[in-house]
Order: structure tokens, then sequence, then C-alpha cells
């Protein structure tokens, strides 16, 4: 019963907003996905919170990414492409019949497997897209270009790389623009983007993967106070979930951090933060209580399917 009235509940928040946007020409983004890279369930998780989504695939989540939605130009782009780009291309589709299936560009922000594995689906096996834009940042546009099966899909121009300067604005049209710009994170294969997207009336900020706010040589509350909406890894939840690690050696930064760091900001500042990307340990993902806490302290969390 308890799992039917939160779902009616989400499903009435998101009527509204969906609402609102149809009848409304802004811009804006819609939420497809809010897991770790490994989605939720994961793979070989029999621990509470999986065991729970296994049951109850209301519960599962797919990995994160959003949608910047254009009314005006009947255009869409797609902010990371993951596993599960398949099912989130299909949901989005479903909502949105009036728009192309495909997104106008896929804007991406690192070379972790939550993030870009989701180009595959773009070549000659799958779709066999036709010089899909595709915008990174210069260490990830020469890995893809010089690494298998990335380099096919770059030969045989099913995906047009589009070069970004990190803190250079790019024009998507209809006064909408998109800035990359570099965070501290592990940069194995690129470096880590993260994405503020303007529109005429909303602002927005990005930033699904991050060391620690305080290695980034810009300021989160800053950043924060200069957008309307902002999706901030939320990865892990608290130091028990970390069992024994000491919190320094996690690299990302906790709920529980990120809530203590805006904890003297004004309520108006805390409701920009929607938090995102919650690793398959993170109770928020199941746990109404630990919503309820999240959302007490005055923050947001992200919603799949929501828009904003
Ligand atoms: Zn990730
Ligand atoms: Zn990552």
């Amino acid at each position: 019963m308890k799992h039917i009235l939160s779902a009616l509940c989400l499903l009435t928040a998101s009527f509204w907003s969906q609402l609102y946007n149809a009848q409304n020409t802004d811009a804006y983004i819609e939420v497809l996905g809010v897991a770790q890279d490994g989605g939720f369930p994961h793979m070989g998780c029999n621990k509470e919170g999986c065991n729970l989504a296994w049951e109850h695939p209301e519960l599962r989540r797919n990995v994160s990414s959003l949608a910047l939605v254009d009314p005006v130009q009947k255009k869409w782009w797609l902010f990371d492409a993951t596993p599960d780009i398949r099912q989130q291309l299909h949901d989005f589709s479903q909502r949105h019949k009036e728009y192309p299936y495909l997104p106008e560009g896929v804007f991406i922000t690192h070379a972790h497997i939550g993030h870009y594995t989701g180009l595959m689906e773009f070549g000659k096996e799958v779709i066999n897209t036709k010089q899909l834009k595709v915008y990174v940042l210069p260490k990830l546009k020469s890995f893809l270009e010089n690494n298998g099966p990335w380099s096919q899909l770059v030969s045989l121009k099913n995906i047009e790389i589009i070069p970004l300067t990190a803190d250079q604005e790019v024009s998507i049209g209809n006064s909408l623009t998109v800035k990359a710009f570099t965070v501290p994170h592990r940069d194995e294969y690129s470096e880590t983007a993260g994405f503020r997207m303007l529109t005429p009336k909303k602002r927005f900020l990005f930033i699904p993967d991050i060391d620690k706010w305080s290695k980034w040589n810009k300021s989160i509350i800053e950043e924060v106070k200069n957008v309307d909406f902002a999706f901030l890894d939320a990865t892990f939840y608290d130091q028990n979930e970390m069992g024994n690690r000491p919190v320094s050696e996690v690299p990302h930064p906790l709920i529980t951090e990120t809530e203590d760091l805006f904890q003297k900001e004004p309520a108006a500042v805390k409701k920009k933060i929607h938090f995102i990307h919650f690793n398959h340990s993170n109770r928020i993902l199941w746990d109404k209580a630990i919503q309820g806490k999240v959302r007490d302290k005055g923050f947001n969390i992200a919603e799949e399917g929501r828009q904003y």
C-alpha cells in the first residue's frame, strides 16, 4: 500500500510539472536516471536495497542522465549516454511523441562506464545513427577517436565529435547554451566534466561525479547560488555506509557532507540542490525515512521522469 501511495504521489507531482511544461515554451530538464554507474539494483548485489529492487521493479532506477528539452525548436539533448540508454530513450519517446526519437546532440561528462558506454548503441549493430553530434572535452575526444569500439562510430560517421573547450559556452540554438568545466575525479581515460546549461528562464548545474568539493578550484556554494537547479553527486549517504573506510579516502562528497557544507545557507539556496548518482548501497534509493530526513533539511532528491 505504501509503495502504491508513494508511486501515486510521484505520478501526481510529475503529472503537474509535465502539464505545466507542456503548456509552456520554456526549455526544461527532464531526469532520465538517478543511479550510480552500475544502476539499481547492482549486478551481483543481494543486500537489503538490491533485494527490494529485484522483488519490486518499481524501485529500480536507471543510471544518472538528464535530457534538456526545448519546446520551441522541438529538439532535445542528452547528458551522458548510460548503459540504460535503450530504456531511457524509449521512455523519453513515449512521454514525448512530438519530439524526434534521437537527441539533437549528446554531452558526455567522462569515460567511466555509467556515463559514455551507451554510445555503442548508436553504431551499426543497433540504430546506426548518421553524424549524431557528441560534445566532449579534448582527452575524451582523443580517447573515443583512438580506441575501439568508439573509434568505429567516428570512422563510420555514426557520431560526429564536437570538441568542447572547458569554461567556454556553446550555443545550441534558441538562446540555449551549455558550458563544460572540469572537476577533480579519477581521470583514467578522460578528464571529468560538469555542465552548466543556460536557458532564457532557468540555469542548471550537472555534476554527477566529483571527488570532494574541497578538491575543486571553484566554490560549490557560489556555483549553486548562480543557478536555479543543481544536480549534484550524491553517490553515498553517510559514513556508516562506508564501514571502516576513512571519509577522506572516499572519492565522492557524502550527502551528509554536502548538507553540512550548505547548513548555514538560506533555504532558497539549499532547495536548489537535487541529489543524483546514487550508489546501490545508498539508502536514499529505497528508505523513506532517509528521503524524509534529506527533504526536512531543505534539500531535494532528483526523481526519474520528473521535469525541472
Ligand atoms: Zn559515475
Ligand atoms: Zn566516474
